[in-house]
């Protein structure tokens, strides 16, 4: 029988003895053994530290981010393969859908977030805070790759989406991976890894792979690594309080199960869209995966004299959903990941059953389409507890299955209130077209859930459903739903980094961030900046221009020229009691008049002038004043050149307008696209 192996110190390599068979969800067939006996856990972490951390620390974000995105092509071309194996799983084409392509969309979506990080190996964040009255002493945050390993423990479920979500993110940052899948579904695992390390796309020791139990992982985790963990709240629990973790202080996010709701608003009563658009949710985020999704919805919370209806349209919607075997076109819901999961689900219904009446499916009776018993099969099971403030078993009792419960609701207070008894979630519903009653629940609900979505006929046809977590979103939920946060786009990659206050002067500052930061010595440039190609230019390059007066004329013609007629302009008659003392000029004209004295007309390398952020006026410019103007670059943007014609960059300029009392009257940042020395043409 083959063995599953793990990956681990750049060699494919067998743990020693039998190992634990691993069993096809379907068929009951063994599928293959894995053993992690004989490996030494601190020597895998160790070796992700040095040999792929030192290599993904001093990649840039871009380079960081391309890496990635071939990685994403590379398995996408090869995707196929992966159906075939996630198929013993239980999980239908759909189910592997969101497993196999999901995980590979996930690579993408943060690949394309490299266009948010500067084309460095850190990230400057946020504004800089002046931290003193002359301007001579300041901070930023920057945020460096954290020097150790991603420890990633994942759940049986989605043994692809479940690895590539978190290692997108880690790679983004900088940080290499071990990756733990839930020994159950690890076979699959293993074969993209496989894929992914005959690719070559990734340094080596980038990641990882231990297939099969682990239970002296973390004992060697020192404080430069991060773990996260996917599964059961128990475990989870323990794990976090493993001493290595508390004494090292290693970020520990966690993912566990949560209690889901969805509410189906007062408005949406049988014969709307939002009713129909309902029950098929729930009826859809119980049977897909089987219901073994983190985010299925486990409470149906609807208004009391909706029950029925609910119930008997759900009922109807279930009765057409087809069990069997997972590659057959027709069935809509395979197996449960092993017999296993089978008895506890069923524990678990019982739990809920001894005060919630049993209202859809069997314990034990389930019609199969070209299987047999040998499977993991359970039927979709609803249930209906009227007395949702009294039994709690309804908020406290995970089925990881196609388990739900209807519950009734008088007003939507109770609504949210029986939403927030599950204790925290990573994801609640309301069906509803009123936006009123959206806002209601979103703003008072919000405090227990990771992620809301409102669902109505607007939105329908193109939303991405309850149970979908999406990469550039915040994944994860307080309380029980394990109190981490995972994805989210950027926010997600500085989980994996360390975000340090730098306090210097306004010079220091600037060359450590690459931004010019206010009051920074200027870098006098020996030829007008706009003469320069991308390569040449510094942050701190900066331009003084000639002066110009500002004349009664000027503010009058630039009226009539763009018709804004603001009695400041032109009626000095009613300056009085204003904050104008004589005619001014408009704000827009200094801006337009500052690019009259900082640009070169000349043709050069800059391409374009494309935009232009944070402009401010910051006093008025009357007539006969005199400014002058000051063009510093601030900070350069590296752009991919892959499929640019004419190779560029973007920099961004910061313009200052003074008065001839050196008096700040003015300040903006304008966009130019300027090229690159080596133009190569791309077909
Ligand atoms: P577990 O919490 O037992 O396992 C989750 C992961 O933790 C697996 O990779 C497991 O490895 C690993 N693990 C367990 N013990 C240790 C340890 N001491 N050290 C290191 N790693 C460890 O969950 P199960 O997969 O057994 O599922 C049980 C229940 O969890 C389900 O019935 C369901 O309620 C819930 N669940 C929740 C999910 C979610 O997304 N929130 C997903 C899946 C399950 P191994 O497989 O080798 O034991």
């Amino acid at each position: 029988m083959s063995k599953i192996q793990n990956y681990i110190l750049g060699n494919w390599t067998s743990g020693a003895g039998e190992g634990v068979p691993l069993i096809d969800s379907v068929t009951g067939e063994i599928v293959g053994h894995a053993s992690t006996q004989g490996l030494n856990f601190g020597e895998i972490l160790h070796y992700g530290r040095t040999k792929g951390g030192e290599k993904l620390r001093k990649m840039t974000f871009q380079e960081r981010g391309n890496m990635i995105k071939s990685l994403a092509l590379y398995l996408t071309k090869r995707k196929e393969q992966f159906y075939e194996i996630s198929y013993r799983t239980g999980a239908t084409r759909v189910d592997s859908w969101i497993d196999i392509e999901g995980g590979f969309g996930n690579l993408f979506a943060n690949a394309s977030l490299r266009k948010l990080f500067p084309n460095q190996p850190y990230h400057v964040e946020g504004d800089p805070i002046d931290l003193s009255k002359g301007g001579r002493f300041m901070a930023h945050h920057i945020l460096v790759p954290k020097q150790g390993v991603a420890v990633h423990i994942n759940a049986f479920n989605f043994p692809i989406w479940g690895m590539l979500e978190k290692c997108a993110v880690n790679w983004m940052a900088g940080m290499p991976a071990v990756v733990k899948p839930a020994t159950s579904t690890s076979y699959l695992t293993e074969a993209v890894v496989r894929e992914i390390i005959a690719s070559n796309i990734l340094p080596e020791g980038a990641l990882q792979l231990i297939c099969g139990s682990a239970n002296a992982l973390l004992d060697t985790v020192e404080s430069q690594d991060v773990v996260t963990f996917t599964g059961s709240a128990s475990t989870g629990r323990m794990l976090k309080a493993h001493t290595r973790i508390i004494n090292e202080s290693v970020p520990f996010n966690m993912e566990a199960d949560s209690l889901n709701s969805s509410i189906l608003g007062e408005d949406a009563i049988p014969g709307t869209p939002e009713f129909d658009l309902f029950v098929n949710q729930v009826r859809s985020e119980m049977t897909v995966k089987c219901g073994q999704k983190c985010t299925a919805i486990r409470r149906i919370i609807v208004p009391s004299n909706l029950m029925d209806d609910v119930q008997t349209a759900l009922g109807k919607a279930l009765d057409k959903v087809t069990i069997g075997d997972p590659r057959l076109k027709e069935v809509r819901m395979g197996s449960l990941v092993s017999k296993d999961q089978v008895e506890e689900v069923k524990a678990r219904t019982h739990e809920i059953a001894k005060t919630a009446k049993m209202v859809y499916g069997d314990f034990d009776k389930l019609n199969l389409v070209g299987a047999n018993g040998k499977g993991a099969f359970i039927s979709p099971m609803v249930l209906r507890e009227e007395n949702p403030f009294a039994n709690l078993a309804v908020h406290e009792t995970e089925a990881f299955g196609p388990v739900a419960t209807i519950m009734p609701y008088k007003n939507l207070d109770e609504a949210i209130e029986l939403a927030q008894m599950g204790k925290g979630s990573l994801v609640s519903s309301i069906v509803t077209n009123s936006d009123e009653i959206a806002k209601d629940y979103v703003i008072n609900a919000a405090s227990h859930h990771g992620r809301i979505l409102v669902l109505n006929r607007e939105n329908a046809k193109q939303s991405t459903g309850h149970g979908s977590p999406l990469p550039l979103l915040v994944h994860g939920g307080p309380g029980r739903a394990g109190g981490g946060e995972e994805m989210g786009g950027v926010r997600g990659i500085k989980h994996y980094m360390q975000r340090c206050a730098v306090q210097g002067s306004p010079t220091t500052l600037t060359e450590i961030t690459g931004i010019y930061q206010p009051n920074s010595k200027y870098k006098e440039a020996t030829q007008h900046p706009f003469q320069y190609h991308w390569e040449d230019i510094q942050p701190g390059m900066s331009l003084r221009t000639h002066n110009r007066t500002v004349t009664d004329t000027d503010i009058i013609n630039f009226a009539n020229l763009t018709w804004d007629h603001f009695y400041a302009h032109t009626d000095i008659t009613s300056l009085d009691g204003s904050i104008f003392k004589k005619r001014t000029a408009h704000g827009y004209f200094i801006l337009a008049a500052a690019a009259g004295l900082f640009v070169l007309p000349n043709k050069g390398p800059v391409a374009a002038n494309y935009g232009l952020e944070e402009c401010r006026f910051l006093r008025p410019i009357y007539h006969n004043d005199t400014v002058y103007v000051r063009l510093t670059c601030k900070q350069k943007i590296d752009r991919d050149v892959a499929s640019a014609e004419h190779p560029s960059g973007i920099v961004k300029w910061f313009v200052e307008v003074f008065d001839v009392e050196d008096e700040l009257v003015a300040v903006a940042t304008i966009l130019t696209m300027v090229q690159k020395k080596q133009e190569v043409f791309v077909e």
